[in-house]
């Protein structure tokens, strides 16, 4: 298979060798480098990692100390009461010291919740009807019968007054009030009425309750409903904005729903006269503020109710058990909506059982917590040159960066552990770039010579191959080339021997005989001096030593000559041959010689390879800028493949067995030069089979 390999020169070799010596050791070195930007990536990764999981750690522990300050202040600054309104203002108070937590709430034994502005289910505010004294009840029954059996409402309010005379206390008056109020609202005399609801006001006790709100809430609502019916709208708006303000001033307990409903509606109202753009001058009410503090109050609510449906009944159990004892809160995250809720909890110690009290709550405030919290902390961690720590939440989405710095990508993200579940920290380049982007122009340029080099190793090879192919067909068609010239000379040289020690024996007496060995010795000695001719002018060329001696020549007449000098062999080949030449001289400034050794060579090939059809033409032309010299034949042909290659030297197209032809594979090449040195072409068509036509062409340019 590698067969070829032996014809090639050792220079060939060396340089091959040398070729791969350089190029291996440099894609070897370019791979080793790719790897180790690659490995530097890696371990970048592998710090950053570490930096930031310590980072993260630092954040962690330093939350969870702020909420074990929190529980402390908690148990140490307890006011031991069970007041509502001091727990609300203790709850404000621990609130506004600890700017980390927001909606801190207690949670009593029966799972009623309290905050720092709402409560729900709490123990300590259910409503109670007011006691009566035994004849205002006998009374007021009597006008209930009045109002509800005969609704009669004029002799209902009658009673009722008189039950009015015989109430002591102010929760009595209230409650009777309320009743000559309606009855009077009943009769549609809403001005009367209005003034009943305005004396429970001027009672100013705001511990009687109706159903589960205080009777002035239900005084207030009422007035602003007769303002309605009376169409005193700007009395009512006054009243209106009055309920509202103390719904959110004093809120009472969520559970039963009734506080909610005067909320609500109050609001709805409050909204409907923003919208409306009724203008209310009093240095009293600032309508904004008031909706600003409305909105804040239904959040409250949002989340005490959010806490009581969804997230005690999540961590009652472990309240009750207390099997956090160790690590005393208990954090949980919410996802609510788009946004994540992260709530801590904690039981309460013993201390505060007396007062029916079980554990404690709050939310972390998370603005107050990226934007002041964090920044503090990480002042004191040292992280490297142009390094930052950043938080992303949702869809890595930037929460907080250290530098205010356009920052695009991250290094490298952790989760954090047990708080912010949904946070990460991240570490941040200065220049806003990931790992991958910092080694990439390294590993872009590695990759790019490691591909380049390959890339030129394997043209390399392939021309290398290309070479040592050609190299081996060379040397292979060289020593074809030998044993045919040395076949070549033998035979002629064998007929001459042979024919002229025939003549000089003197025994051929025929002279008929004699002439024909004279001829065959002549023609034998022409063939012998044209191969040697092509032989020497061939070696002449291919060391570049041949010389030209152009002169202006007669191109017609050259052709003329080499003809009838060659003619006669022709003829006596049995061919017929057919010349069209111009009658006037065509001067060009040629090598006689080595023009007519290139005719002689094209008509030689036509005689050799031509079988039946013995026919040669040989034309003389010119166009405007070329002469043109052709020989035509009807011989064999030449395949289109070998069209090119016919006048590479040493080149024979190979033909069928016992149709060999002599021949030393130089004639072909030697036209070729000589045509070239002549500033010329040679061209040829051919088809297999029909026969070839070679044709010269020399530049005009030439004639004189
Ligand atoms: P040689 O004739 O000594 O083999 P040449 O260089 O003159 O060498 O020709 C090269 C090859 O071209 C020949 O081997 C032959 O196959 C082909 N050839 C040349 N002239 C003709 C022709 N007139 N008709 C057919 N084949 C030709």
């Amino acid at each position: 298979m590698f067969g070829f390999l032996k014809h090639i020169r050792q220079k060939t070799k060396i340089l091959f060798l040398a070729f791969i010596l350089i190029l291996i050791p440099g894609a070897i070195i370019s791979y080793l480098s790719l790897k180790s930007i690659n490995q530097k990536a890696e371990n970048l990764e592998i710090k950053y990692s570490g930096t930031v999981r310590l980072v993260r750690d630092k954040l962690e522990s330093e939350i969870f100390r702020l909420e074990a300050n929190l529980r402390n202040h908690v148990i140490e600054s307890f006011p031991e009461s069970d007041n509502v309104v001091e727990l609300k203002a203790w709850l404000r108070n621990i609130e506004s010291e600890n700017p980390a937590f927001k909606n801190l709430f207690l949670v009593d034994t029966d799972g009623g919740l309290i905050s720092s502005s709402v409560s729900l289910g709490w123990h300590r505010l259910l409503g109670s009807r007011p006691f009566l004294n035994k004849q205002a009840a006998t009374d007021i029954k009597m006008a209930e019968n009045a109002e509800f059996i005969r609704k009669n409402l004029i002799e209902a309010i009658t009673l009722y007054r008189e039950a009015l005379s015989s109430a002591k206390s102010s929760p009595e008056c209230i409650l009777v009030l309320s009743r000559i109020g309606r009855c009077y609202f009943k009769l549609g005399d809403y001005n009367e009425a209005a003034k009943e609801y305005k004396k429970i006001l001027e009672l100013g006790n705001n511990d009687v309750m109706i159903g589960e709100v205080p009777a002035s809430i239900v005084a207030l609502s009422q007035i602003s409903e007769c303002y309605e019916a009376m169409k005193a709208y700007e009395k009512k708006n006054n009243v209106v904005l009055h309920l509202y303000k103390q719904l959110l001033d004093h809120p009472w307990d969520l559970s039963g729903g009734e506080y909610l409903f005067y909320l609500k509606s109050a609001s709805a109202r409050i909204e409907n006269l923003a919208a409306s753009g009724v203008n209310i001058h009093s240095s009293e009410w600032n309508i904004e503020d008031l909706m600003i503090r409305g909105d804040r109050m239904f959040e409250h609510i949002w989340f005490i109710k959010l806490i009581h449906q969804d997230i005690l009944s999540q961590v009652e159990s472990d309240l009750r058990t207390g099997s956090h004892s160790d690590s005393p809160s208990h954090n949980i995250s919410l996802e609510e909506g788009d946004s994540t809720l992260q709530l801590g909890f904690s039981k309460l110690p013993q201390a505060f059982q007396q007062y029916q009290l079980l554990a404690m709550g709050h939310q972390f405030e998370n603005e107050y917590i990226l934007s002041n919290l964090f920044p503090e902390i990480l002042t004191s961690v040292e992280l490297g040159k142009d390094v930052f720590v950043g938080i992303l939440g949702e869809k890595d989405s930037l929460l907080f960066i250290q530098q205010n710095l356009p920052i695009s990508n991250y290094l490298v993200a952790e989760n954090f552990n047990q708080l912010f579940v949904s946070w990460q920290v991240a570490l941040f380049d200065g220049s806003g770039k990931s790992i991958e982007q910092l080694t990439r122009n390294e590993r872009v340029l590695y990759l790019v010579l490691f591909t380049g080099i390959i890339f030129i190793m394997l043209i390399g090879i392939v021309f290398m191959i290309r070479a040592v192919i050609h190299e081996s067909e060379v040397s292979r068609m060289k020593s074809e080339f030998v044993s045919n010239v040395s076949h070549e000379l033998k035979t002629p040289l064998a007929l001459i021997r042979m024919f002229g020690e025939t003549l000089d024996a003197g025994i051929v007496t025929d002279e008929n005989k004699r002439r024909e060995f004279y001829s065959i010795i002549r023609k034998e000695s022409e063939r012998l001096s044209h191969l040697i001719n092509n032989v020497l002018d061939f070696s002449r060329m291919d060391t570049g030593v041949k010389e030209y001696y152009f002169k202006e020549t007669d191109l017609v007449k050259v052709v003329k000559s080499s003809l009838e000098a060659y003619k006669f062999h022709i003829r006596e080949n049995g061919f017929e041959i057919e010349s069209e030449l111009p009658d006037e001289a065509m001067m060009l400034k040629i090598d006689k010689d080595a023009i007519s050794q290139a005719l002689l060579n094209l008509l030689s090939n036509a005689v050799k390879y031509s079988t039946d059809r013995k026919y040669i033409k040989v034309e003389v032309s010119k166009n405007s800028s070329t002469a043109l010299i052709s020989v035509a034949d009807h011989g064999v042909g030449i395949p289109k493949e070998e069209r090119k290659k016919i006048f590479e030297k040493f080149y024979r197209v190979s033909a069928a067995k016992g149709e060999e032809k002599r021949g030393s594979g130089l004639g072909l090449t030697l036209v070729k030069h000589i045509v070239e040195a002549h500033g010329g072409t040679i061209e040829v068509e051919s088809v297999v089979g029909e026969g070839s036509k070679f044709t010269l062409r020399i530049p005009l340019q030439r004639i004189i």
